[in-house]
Parts: C-alpha cells; structure tokens; sequence
C-alpha cells in the first residue's frame, strides 16, 4: 500500500499529455494521455490501426504530434529553448533527446554487413562517444544477458530471427537509454522463437528497465506488465494496471478484444 502510493507520486519517466496526431483527415492519435514512472513496464495493445505504433513513433520523435505535450524525465520532448524562446528541435536537438530512448521494432534492422558485435557497438561509439573497448565490453555483457555469447562475430544472416531480435534489444540497450519502446517486437517471428525473445524483454524488466511494450501477447502482458493500456480508433480507452484489466475489463470495447483475442 505504501508502496504503491510512493510510485504513484514518484513524477513520471515519460508523459504524454493530450497528445494528437494527424494523417490528413485522419486522427491516428486522438488526446492521448499517458504516464510512465520509472521501472514501470506499460503494454499497449488494441486492434490494428488503432494508433499504437504512432503513438510510440512519436514519443521516439520518428513523427511529429500536431498537438499536447510530451516530456522525458520532465524535459519536453520535440522542443529546445533557444535565446529565451521555445522552438522546434534542430535536427541535432532531436538526435540528442533521441538517445535517451531506445526503440525496438517489428523488424529487427540490424546492419547487414557488420558483426553482431559491431551492431551493438557503432552507436555507443559514434554517437555517444564512448571509447571503443569500453563499448565492445558492455557488448559483450549484453550479450551474455541475451544468451548470445557465442554469436559475437557473427554476421546477421547466420542468425535466426529470434537471434537477431535479441541482438536488436541487444543494442538498444547498449547506450543506456532511460526509457525503451518495443512496437510488436515478436509479430514478425515464427511461432516457435517468439518465446525466447519475450523471455528476454521479460528479464530485462526485472533488471528495473521502463519500458513501453506494443505487444498482441497477452500472456505476455499480464505476466510482465505493471499497467496495461487498451486503445482504439486513436483513443487510449482503458489504462489499469495489468490484474484487473484481464479480469475486469470496463468497456466492451476491451471485452470484445479480449474475447476475439485470446
Ligand atoms: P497500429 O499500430 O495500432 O496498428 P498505426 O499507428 O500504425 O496503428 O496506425 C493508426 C492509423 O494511422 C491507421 O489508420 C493507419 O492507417 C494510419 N497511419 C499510420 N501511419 C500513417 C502514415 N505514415 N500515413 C498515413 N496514415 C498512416
Ligand atoms: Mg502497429
């Protein structure tokens, strides 16, 4: 109990306040609210095209919002203040709040030509400055984590795509982000190696991780999840915490997937 009640006041990781989202006529994203609070993992689920992936593409600022708010560890996201004024990040703006998130996708899109190892490394390296060995240690470590020891110098294609999917989380953890998005990380995998990588996503929450997960795993979101959060049509219609919004579902809307789903 006080427990709980600490972490609610606890200010959050990452918020997003009223936040819309427009494809010419279309609202992808409606007034959409959310708080994360540090080590807090938050699954998103609801029916294709729903606004999930928009919704995480653009806290990660790969789209711009056409209105709200968004603020990482209170700084707000998409803006710089410059000469007293608020404007628009420079591109050097967003790559700099950019590397306070780590993103993982549907596909995995590690760099064909390089190393498994050399995947993890080039962005701590070039982008982050840190120093070569100290980049191939942590590599190396993180790979360890993901039970990939072996597959350092591998290149991509000798991988499975569970395998390339670990290297994936591999490497987006590299940099020490604050917060990770997953935007349905295993819908692209065989049936028989989405197990292995939501096994991963899962002992990297243990390790205190805040993560955002796009997921159609239902087990996987009620076993993981701290909060789970149901949207549809651009709209977030339920957000509770992961117990009750499988055994109690407020809306029809979330009865009705839940039923169609499981
Ligand atoms: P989900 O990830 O929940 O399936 P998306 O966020 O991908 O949903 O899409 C939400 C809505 O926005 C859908 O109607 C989709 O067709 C539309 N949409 C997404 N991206 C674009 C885009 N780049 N241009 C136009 N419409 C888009
Ligand atoms: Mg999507």
């Amino acid at each position: 109990m006080n427990e709980a009640r600490t972490t609610a006041e606890r200010s959050p990781l990452l918020e997003v306040v009223n936040v819309t989202k427009q494809f010419g006529d279309l609202a992808a994203l409606d007034g959409v609210n959310l708080a994360v609070h540090p080590s807090e993992v938050v699954a998103v689920l609801g029916p294709s095209g729903s606004g999930k992936s928009t919704l995480v593409r653009c806290i990660d600022l790969l789209e711009s919002i056409d209105g709200g708010a968004m603020y990482l560890d209170g700084e707000l996201l998409g803006y710089e203040e410059h000469r007293g004024h608020v404007r628009p990040l420079t591109e050097a703006g967003r790559e700099r709040q950019r590397r306070r998130m780590g993103m993982v996708f549907q596909q995995f899109n590690l760099f064909p030509h390089w190393t498994v190892l050399r995947n993890i490394t080039e962005a701590p390296v070039r982008v982050h400055g840190v120093a070569p060995a100290a980049a191939r240690e942590r590599a190396l470590e993180l790979l360890e984590k993901v039970g990939l020891s072996d597959k350092a110098d591998a290149y991509p294609r000798h991988l499975s795509g569970g395998q390339q999917q670990r290297v994936a989380i591999a490497r987006a953890v590299a940099p020490n982000p604050r917060i990770l998005l997953f935007d349905e990380p295993t819908s692209a995998l065989d049936p028989e190696l989405v197990g292995e990588v939501l096994q991963t996503i899962k002992a990297l929450a243990a390790t205190g991780m805040t993560m955002v997960v796009v997921t159609h795993e239902l087990d996987f979101a009620r076993d993981v999840a701290d909060r789970c959060v149901f949207m549809t049509d651009g709209h977030v219609v339920e957000d509770r915490p992961a117990a009750e919004f499988f055994s109690a579902p407020r809306s029809d809307r979330l009865r009705g997937f839940l039923a169609r789903s499981s």
